[in-house]
């Protein structure tokens, strides 16, 4: 009762706990002995075990009953991924699509995009990616030059390159931020399109990490044709879709993070089960302090979800659970690493995949450095950064810049 549930989350609670006791043997072992190793099997068994959430209602949880969802609140969603990983089961395989694609079509799409994409989303039968990185445009993404032109018969033409697509090798469609109008400034002259992903004249390539999984991808577009309803919220408005996406890519991860496992008594179990590491005082004091960062994270993220309880957008702090939580977890992999020795990165330990993945953590979903400037401005109200753009026309943009560094 982590919460202080009231008495219907308590009652919720006990629902979720229920269902996943009864389903949890038809989960996919993805971790430690008996795992799943071939990918193609790994993903087809995630899809069908998303399916099962979904129809049990795991899935979707804030998502609106008129599109498959529960129409519950933010901690009710909360209350679901607590369980999941107590459960020790796997979540949905299409963490962005549900998470982050998923709310910003609702806030943003048309009925025929809400009624055609969202239902096979939920279910795993359509999974999505997100295509806004580039290689020249992650932390400053309004600098994107993926170029839509449209044609007379309004549909579009897309031409560039996307990278650090996650799940792009196995997603049905992805939602893509193209420069449609390169003569307004940067954050304008921007829009979001839906994108098939076996649509003509695209071409993903796997990027495999350190983890020996190959997650992202870069994905090239070349004079691919989108029909004019691929336009998802306004033309030349694709900023405020993409800072949609963004909000809740913050929540998600933020909010997301016990069912992900980052969890201090996960770590002491796994610590004191070594009797020579329970008994050492810098063992004991490295593994207190990352539990007091992960507990602050935790009332840092029921600050966050009281807010959106209320409807209420969550403020620029809310990079602040999303830095102490990375910081901690990487910290908490070192421990590990340092108590288990080089087992805990062989093939078979349920850390090896955290130990690595952690890393990289730290540039997905804004990276730690932009994160803290964005709370030294808009928290702590210190100077902002210099810019450079503000106002002038993206076309003019690069000559600004050499300008400024002759000058
Ligand atoms: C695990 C993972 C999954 C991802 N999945 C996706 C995905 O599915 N779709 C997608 O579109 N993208 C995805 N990304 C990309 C992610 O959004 C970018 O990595 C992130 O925005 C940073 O961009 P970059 O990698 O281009 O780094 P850069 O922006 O080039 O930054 C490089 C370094 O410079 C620092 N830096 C940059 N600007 C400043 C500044 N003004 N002040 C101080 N320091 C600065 C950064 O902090 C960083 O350390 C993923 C990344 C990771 C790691």
């Amino acid at each position: 009762m982590d919460l202080n549930d009231t008495p219907e989350q308590a009652q919720y609670r006990e629902q979720v706990r229920a269902w996943l006791e009864e389903h949890k043997a038809e989960a996919p072992v993805l971790r430690g002995e008996g795992a799943l190793k071939d990918e193609d099997e790994i993903v087809a068994a995630r899809r069908e075990w998303q399916r099962k959430l979904a129809e049990a209602g795991l899935a979707g949880v804030t998502w609106p009953k008129e599109f498959g969802g529960q129409g519950l609140g933010p901690i009710e969603q909360v209350i679901v991924n607590q369980e999941i990983s107590k459960a020790g089961v796997p979540g949905i395989l299409d963490v962005i699509g549900v998470g982050m694609l998923g709310p910003t079509i609702i806030a943003h799409g048309t009925d025929e995009q809400k009624g055609r994409y969202l239902g096979p989303m939920l279910h795993g039968d359509e999974v999505w990616c997100q295509m806004f990185s580039e290689p020249a445009a992650g932390s400053d993404l309004a600098g994107i030059q993926t170029r839509a032109r449209q044609n007379d018969d309004g549909s579009w033409v897309l031409n560039g390159q996307k990278v650090w697509t996650t799940n792009a090798q196995f997603a049905s469609y992805g939602l893509l931020l193209a420069r449609t109008d390169p003569d307004q400034p940067k954050h304008k002259g921007l829009t979001m399109f839906v994108v098939p992903m076996d649509a003509e004249g695209v071409t993903i390539r796997g990027l495999r990490q350190i983890s020996g999984e190959a997650e992202f991808n870069e994905v090239f577009f070349d004079d691919v044709r989108l029909d004019e309803d691929a336009v998802c919220g306004p033309v030349n408005g694709g900023w405020g879709t993409a800072l949609t996406t963004l909000m809740y890519e913050r929540v998600t991860i933020g909010l997301g993070s016990e069912g992900m496992g980052y969890n201090a008594s996960r770590y002491a179990e796994a610590i004191g089960a070594d009797e020579v590491a329970r008994a050492d005082s810098e063992v004991r004091q490295r593994l207190a302090e990352i539990a007091i960062d992960l507990l602050s994270v935790r009332f840092t993220g029921y600050r966050t979800l009281t807010a959106l309880s209320k409807g209420q957008i969550p403020g620029p702090e809310s990079g602040l659970a999303k830095v102490t939580l990375v910081n901690a977890a990487i910290r908490a992999g070192e421990l590990l690493a340092d108590v288990i020795g080089p087992e805990a990165l062989s093939e078979d330990s349920e850390w090896a995949y955290m130990i690595s993945f952690l890393p990289g953590l730290k540039s997905a979903g804004g990276t730690e450095e932009i994160l803290r400037n964005t709370i030294g401005e808009r928290v702590l109200g210190l100077p902002p950064e210099p810019r450079l753009d503000k106002g002038i026309p993206f076309s003019e943009l690069k000559a600004k810049e050499r300008e400024a560094v002759s000058a």
